[in-house]
C-alpha cells in the first residue's frame, strides 16, 4: 500500500474547495489525508475532487547558480542561430497556440485597467459552467481531459492484461460502474454497516442508550477512517520531521465551512443539510414517521452547530508555531474524561505493540478540547450517536444504488446548484484516488510527453537561480537570515513528473497494493476494505524506523525502495496540481500539470515561463510564505529568523493581506476575500511571478528572443503575462464562490491575476501601464 492516510502538511497550487462538503484539514498550509480519504470525499458529494495525496519522492538537489554546475540554459546558447526579435512563428503549433490565446482574450479591454478581463474576456463570454461543476476554468478543463484519458486506459483491457495489480484496479472500477447491481442490493450494505456500528437511533427504534457503547462505535468508525467529534491522525512531527506522531485536532464538519452552521445569512446551507439527513433517514426507515425523524435530526444538527462553534476558524489556524502543543497521551485526560488510551489502541490495532499513556502526541487545538468535554457532557447519547452515524452514512451514500444517489443529487442540486457527474467520471476518480500509481502506469506511456520532464528540470534550475538573485536584492532581510534562506532554498528537493518505478518496476508496484483485495460484486465492501487497510497502514507510520539526514536523499535509488522513506513522492502523477511540503522541504510537479496551457514542448519558452514557470516559482515561494518560512531546511518548525527581520517580513506580508482583503468577489455576492486565509497563496503567487519573469529574461538575454505569435500584436514578455492570465480563466456559481471565500486558501482566479500582476513591475513595463492605473498602482506590495 501507499502511505495512505498519513496526514501531510502540504501546500498546493490550485483551488480545490468548490462545493465539497469536507474540507481539507488546515493547520500549516493544507493537511491532506491520502488516497482513501479522497475516496471518502468523493463519496460524500460526487465532487470532481482530484486530490490524491500519497507520499512519494525523488530527491535531486539542484546546485546553486553561482557554483556554475547547474544553471540550466541560462548562459548556454542554443545550437541554432537565435531568431530575430521581430520574427513571427508560423508553424502549425504556433498557429494553434496563437488561436487559443486570441480566442480566450478580449482585446477591447485595456490590459492596464483589468488584465483578467483582457486575458480571459473571450473565454468568459463563451464558457458555460458545466452542469456538474460548481466552477469551471482552464484548470478544470485540463482535469476533465485527464479524467477522460484515464478512462481510456482503464477501460482498454488489452493494456497490461493479466497483470495482477492492474486487474485489481480494473476490478475496483467495474464494481463501481455496476450501478444495476448496487440497485439490487438496495440499502442492505449500509444497514449492515450501521448494525455493526451499534445502530443509528433515528432509524432503529430499538436503539437504547443503555446498550450503546460509545467507545466501541467511535473506534469502529475510526477503523474505517471516520475520525469523528475530534480528529485523530498520524503526521510528521512539525519539530522533528523525521518522526511520525499521533496528532489530535479539532473536529471536521459535515459541511465544508463552520460558517454554514454559524452565520445566519448562510442558514440556507444548514437547512438544506438538515433536509438531506431527514430524507436519508426516512428512506432507511422505510416508513413515514416524519415527526420522529425531524425531531432527532434537528437535535443532531443543533449539536453539530455547537460543535462548529467551538472550532477555530481557518484565519486563526495559520501559524504552525501557535498550533503546536506536544504532550503525552495521558495529558488528554486533563481536558475531559475519555478512555483515550483504549481509543487509540483500538483504532491502532494493526500495530504490533500497545500504546501507553506515555505516548508523545501533538494537540493542535487545546481550546477545542477544553470546550468539547462540557459539550459532550450536556448532550444526550442519542443525539451524539445520531450525529456520528449520520456522518458515516453521509460519507457512504455515494457507494449505494440509484435510489440513494438521487437523494444526494437533489441535495447537491438544491444547495450547490450542481448536477451529478457521469458515473465513469466518478469511478475513474475513485480508482485514481485509491490506486493512482497503477492508473499512472497505464496513462504515462500513452499520454505523457517524456521530454517535458527534462524541460521542467531546466526551468526549475533557472527559477531557483532567479529566486536566489531576488533574495540577494531583498531590501528587508539581513545578511545572516539571507544566508540561511539561501541554504533552505538550496536544500529544497524536487520531484518532477513521476517516480520511475511506476513504469519500470511492476513488482514493486504490485507490492505497494498487496494488502488490497477487491471483489467485482461488492463495491460498498471494496470501499470499506480500502479504508480499513488505509487506516491500518497509517498507524504503522507511528513506528516507522528513523531515517536519514537530508543529505542521504541525494541517493534517489536507495531512497525510493524504503516504504517509509522521506524520498517517496507525496503525490501520484495523474493529478493536475503542484505541491510544496514544509515538513519535507520539497516541491512536486506531477505529470498531470506538465501539459498545456502550463507547459507544452511546442510552446515558445515565454509561454512556458508564464505557465508552469509561475507554478514552479509559486511552490518554491511556499517555503518562505507566512507559514512555510517557519520551517527550516530540514523541514522542522524552528525559528531561524532574527526577530527584527521576522517583523519586517510580517510588515511586508501585512501589505499583501490588506491588498487582497480589499477585493470584492462579485460572483460571491460581493463578499470580500479574506486576506488572512489566502495570505500564503498570495505571497506564493507574487513571488513565483517575479521569479519566473526574471528567469525568462535571463534566458532570453542569453539566447535571444524566440519568435512571437501570429495574429497577436504582442511581444514575448507581453505574451508571457497573457499566458499567465489565461491559466486562471475561471467562473463560479454563487455557492462555489462563497465556499471559495469562506475556506479556500487560494484567491479566486480573477484576483490571482489582478493581485499578482499589479504588484509586478515587469508587468507594467511590458504593457506600458501608466503609473496610477489599476494594474500599476503607485504602492505595490512585495514580500519576495
Ligand atoms: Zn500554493
Amino acid at each position: 500500500m501507499k502511505s495512505m492516510n498519513v496526514t501531510e502538511s502540504t501546500t498546493n497550487m490550485m483551488m480545490e474547495e468548490g462545493y465539497a462538503m469536507k474540507k481539507p484539514r488546515t493547520s500549516c498550509g493544507v493537511k491532506f489525508y491520502f488516497a482513501f480519504l479522497m475516496l471518502l470525499q468523493l463519496a460524500i458529494v460526487a465532487i470532481v475532487a482530484a486530490m490524491t495525496w500519497q507520499v512519494l519522492d525523488i530527491g535531486t538537489h539542484v546546485k546553486k547558480a553561482d557554483n556554475g554546475q547547474s544553471g540550466g540554459q541560462v548562459g548556454v546558447p542554443t545550437p541554432s542561430v537565435p531568431p530575430k526579435a521581430d520574427e513571427v512563428c508560423l508553424t502549425p503549433d504556433c498557429l494553434r497556440t496563437a488561436a487559443r490565446l486570441i480566442e480566450y482574450m478580449d482585446p477591447t479591454i485595456d490590459p492596464c485597467d483589468n488584465f483578467f478581463e483582457y486575458a480571459c474576456g473571450g473565454w468568459l463570454a463563451k464558457t458555460e459552467i458545466p452542469p456538474d461543476s460548481g466552477r469551471f476554468g482552464t484548470f478544470n478543463q485540463l482535469r476533465d481531459d485527464l479524467t477522460a484519458n484515464m478512462r481510456d486506459v482503464i477501460e482498454d483491457t488489452s493494456l497490461e492484461k493479466g497483470e495482477e495489480v492492474v486487474e485489481k484496479a480494473r476490478t475496483l472500477y467495474r464494481s463501481c460502474m455496476d450501478v444495476g447491481l448496487l440497485d439490487d442490493k438496495k440499502e442492505k450494505p449500509l444497514t449492515d454497516l450501521i448494525t455493526h456500528l451499534n445502530g443509528w437511533p433515528v432509524v432503529n427504534d430499538t436503539w437504547t442508550e443503555d446498550n450503546w457503547d460509545r467507545l466501541d462505535t467511535l473506534t469502529k468508525l475510526m477503523r474505517y477512517s471516520n475520525s469523528l467529534l475530534m480528529s485523530m491522525y498520524v503526521t510528521a512531527d512539525d519539530k522533528d520531521s523525521n518522526v511520525y506522531i499521533l496528532a489530535f485536532d479539532q473536529a471536521d464538519l459535515g459541511l465544508s465551512s463552520r460558517q454554514y452552521f454559524l452565520n445566519p445569512d448562510l442558514s440556507f446551507y444548514r437547512d438544506g443539510y438538515l433536509n438531506y439527513s431527514i430524507d436519508i433517514a426516512l428512506k432507511l426507515r422505510g416508513d413515514n414517521d416524519r415527526a420522529t425523524v425531524v425531531q432527532q435530526m434537528t437535535d443532531m444538527v443543533d449539536f453539530e452547530t455547537k460543535l462548529a462553534n467551538i472550532t477555530a476558524p481557518p484565519s486563526e489556524r495559520r501559524d504552525p508555531e501557535a498550533l503546536y502543543h506536544k504532550m503525552k497521551l495521558y495529558n488528554m485526560s486533563d481536558y475531559f474524561e475519555f478512555p483515550w488510551v483504549d481509543y487509540v489502541n483500538n483504532a491502532a490495532y494493526s500495530l504490533d505493540e500497545t500504546i501507553t499513556g506515555d505516548e508523545d502526541i501533538l494537540n493542535y487545538a487545546p481550546d477545542f478540547f477544553m470546550k468539547l468535554g462540557p459539550l459532550l457532557e450536556e448532550t444526550d447519547n442519542k443525539t451524539i450517536a445520531n450525529y456520528i452515524i449520520w456522518r458515516m452514512v453521509q460519507n457512504r451514500i455515494g457507494n449505494l444504488g440509484t435510489e440513494f444517489l438521487e437523494i444526494r443529487e437533489k441535495f447537491n442540486r438544491d444547495i450547490f446548484g450542481v448536477e451529478p457527474s457521469s458515473r465513469w467520471e466518478t469511478c475513474v476518480s475513485v480508482v485514481n484516488s485509491v490506486m493512482g500509481t497503477v492508473v499512472s502506469r497505464l496513462y504515462l506511456p500513452k499520454f505523457f510527453q517524456e521530454e517535458s520532464k527534462a524541460k521542467a528540470v531546466e526551468m526549475i534550475d533557472n527559477i531557483r537561480i532567479a529566486f536566489n538573485e531576488l533574495l540577494d536584492e531583498n531590501y528587508w532581510m539581513d545578511d545572516a537570515t539571507r544566508a540561511v534562506a539561501e541554504e533552505k532554498a538550496a536544500a529544497m528537493k524536487q520531484f518532477i513528473a513521476y517516480d520511475d518505478y511506476i513504469v519500470n518496476n511492476i513488482t514493486r508496484l504490485t507490492e505497494d497494493y498487496e494488502m488490497l483485495h477487491f471483489d467485482e460484486l461488492e463495491y460498498f465492501g471494496n470501499v470499506l476494505h480500502n479504508m480499513e487497510v488505509s487506516n491500518n497502514e497509517t498507524f504503522k507510520y507511528l513506528r516507522k524506523p528513523k531515517e536519514r539526514s537530508l543529505s542521504l536523499l541525494a541517493n534517489v535509488q536507495s531512497c525510493t525502495r524504503n516504504l517509509f522513506s522521506f524520498c517517496r513522492w507525496i503525490t501520484h502523477p495523474t493529478i493536475v496540481n503542484a505541491f510544496y511540503s514544509p515538513s519535507r522541504n520539497s516541491i512536486s510537479f506531477p505529470a498531470g500539470i506538465l501539459q498545456g496551457p502550463f507547459y507544452d514542448g511546442t510552446y515558445p519558452r515565454y509561454l512556458n515561463y508564464g505557465g508552469i514557470g509561475a507554478v514552479i516559482g509559486h511552490e518554491i515561494t511556499h517555503g518562505f510564505d507566512d507559514s512555510g518560512r517557519q520551517f527550516d531546511k530540514e523541514g522542522n518548525l524552528n525559528e531561524w529568523w532574527d526577530p527584527t527581520v521576522a517583523d519586517k517580513f510580517k510588515e511586508a506580508a501585512q501589505c499583501v493581506m490588506d491588498q487582497y482583503s480589499m477585493y470584492q468577489f462579485e460572483e460571491a455576492g460581493g463578499m470580500n476575500l479574506s486576506g488572512v486565509i489566502t495570505s500564503g497563496e498570495n505571497i506564493a503567487d507574487n513571488g513565483g511571478m517575479k521569479q519566473t519573469f526574471r528567469a525568462y529574461r535571463s534566458w532570453a538575454a542569453a539566447n535571444g528572443p524566440e519568435p512571437t505569435l501570429p495574429g497577436l500584436d504582442l511581444n514575448q514578455e507581453q505574451l508571457l503575462f497573457l499566458n499567465y492570465g489565461q491559466i486562471w480563466c475561471s467562473k463560479y456559481r454563487y455557492q462555489s464562490a462563497v465556499s471559495q471565500v469562506l475556506n479556500g486558501p487560494h484567491s479566486p482566479g480573477r484576483f490571482r491575476v489582478i493581485g499578482t500582476l499589479s504588484n509586478t513591475p515587469g508587468f507594467s513595463e511590458a504593457y506600458k501601464c501608466p503609473v496610477g492605473s489599476k494594474m500599476n498602482p503607485r504602492n505595490k506590495c512585495a514580500v519576495w
